[in-house]
């Protein structure tokens, strides 16, 4: 049988400001042989996160970095063609670290089997995948939402921001989501059921804050940071809760991050303001995404996938992500 070629993706050198093409190695090598405990996967849909721009740079996070020319770090979902691993057999399809590329060889660390006949395959990268799982224990775990708050979500009209402002209106609150543009605006209204919606690119973010939450604000769904952080900081309900998820704002500078200059409200408001890493919560993804299912079943939640295709096409449309260029979450199609 003549080999199989595998496009890959490597990092080539550490970005500075915003990734490029040019820090990436675009290379087609033959597909390694199965060694016994690995599978081989031929990738499907790989899922395209800004965590992966946090990935490239060294220095201590809560994952190791990326290595200068390894492949690229990627969730996927892909078809199993061949296993010397007993818990996989050809023709499974498993979600995982695939990397940016066509077929994944190794062990299937952290791997599981998923289900096309349930849903979509792609969706197993968003309101199934880790997507979903950030919004699930960041909203409940974090912002500990109670029937009747109101919830401010950034970054609302993205993957994450999306099925968190969903999950908060099961949970009987009133949400209101930042985006930037109409169509966004719009789409939180009329696509995600929010309550409220801040355009935070054509309209003052404080006027619109104190428009659509009078009463203040008591969970703050954090996935922006930067100037949007500091103008919701100002609106805190006393008690409120800040969840920080994400700061895409500052993923590509190339200062310092820019910490928020109005904390002292978590002071006066008895406020709490608490990091998140959905990895924490693994030993609960399976209950949350039968909870999921279960919602996306029955109407509640809206999933949206952005799929982009073709391998070739990875560092260009991972930047739609930093230029607000996707509706709902961004997949890569191989
Ligand atoms: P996403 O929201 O689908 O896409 C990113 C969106 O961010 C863009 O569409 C854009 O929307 C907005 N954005 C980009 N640059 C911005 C800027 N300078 N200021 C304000 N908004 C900006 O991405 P996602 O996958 O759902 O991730 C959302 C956040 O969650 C990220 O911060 C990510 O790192 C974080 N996250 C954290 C964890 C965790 O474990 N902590 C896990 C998953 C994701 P607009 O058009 O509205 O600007």
């Amino acid at each position: 049988m003549t080999p199989l070629n595998n496009r890959q993706f490597l990092l080539a050198r550490r970005p500075v400001g915003a990734a490029s093409r040019d820090d990436f190695t675009f290379q087609t090598v033959p597909v390694d042989a199965v060694a016994e405990g690995q599978i081989l996967v031929k990738s499907e849909y790989l899922s395209l996160d800004p965590a992966m721009r946090g990935w490239m740079n060294e220095g201590k996070s809560y994952i190791a970095p990326v290595e200068l020319g390894a492949v690229m770090r990627a969730l996927g979902v892909g078809r199993v063609i061949e296993s010397q691993h007993p818990k996989f057999a050809a023709g499974d399809y498993v979600q995982g670290a695939l990397g940016v590329q066509d077929y994944f060889v190794g062990e299937p660390k952290g791997f599981n089997k998923v289900d096309p006949n349930v849903v979509p395959l792609q969706r197993y990268l968003s309101a199934l995948g880790m997507t979903g799982m950030s919004a699930y224990f960041a909203l409940l775990e974090v912002g500990a939402p109670k029937s009747g708050d109101t919830v401010v979500i950034s970054g609302a009209a993205g993957a994450v921001g999306s099925m968190a402002g969903q999950i908060a209106k099961i949970k009987g609150c009133r949400v209101i989501g930042i985006a930037g543009g109409a169509e966004k605006c719009h789409a939180l209204l009329n696509d995600y059921g929010f309550d409220g919606a801040i355009d935070y690119k054509n309209e003052d973010i404080h006027a619109g804050l104190k428009r659509e939450c009078p009463k203040g604000v008591d969970v703050y769904f954090d996935n922006v940071g930067g100037e949007i952080l500091d103008a919701v900081l100002t609106r805190l309900a006393p008690k409120a809760r800040v969840v920080i998820c994400g700061a895409i704002s500052q993923y590509n500078n190339k200062e310092a991050v820019k910490g928020p200059a109005n904390y002292l409200s978590l002071l006066v408001n008895r406020a709490r303001m608490e990091g998140f890493v959905v990895m924490d919560h693994a030993a609960n993804f399976a209950s949350a995404g039968m909870e999921i299912a279960g919602w996306l079943a029955q109407g509640k939640i809206n999933s949206k996938e952005h799929v982009v295709d073709g391998l070739e096409t990875f560092p260009e449309t991972l930047m739609m992500l930093f230029k607000g260029e996707n509706t709902g979450k961004l997949v890569l199609k191989v």
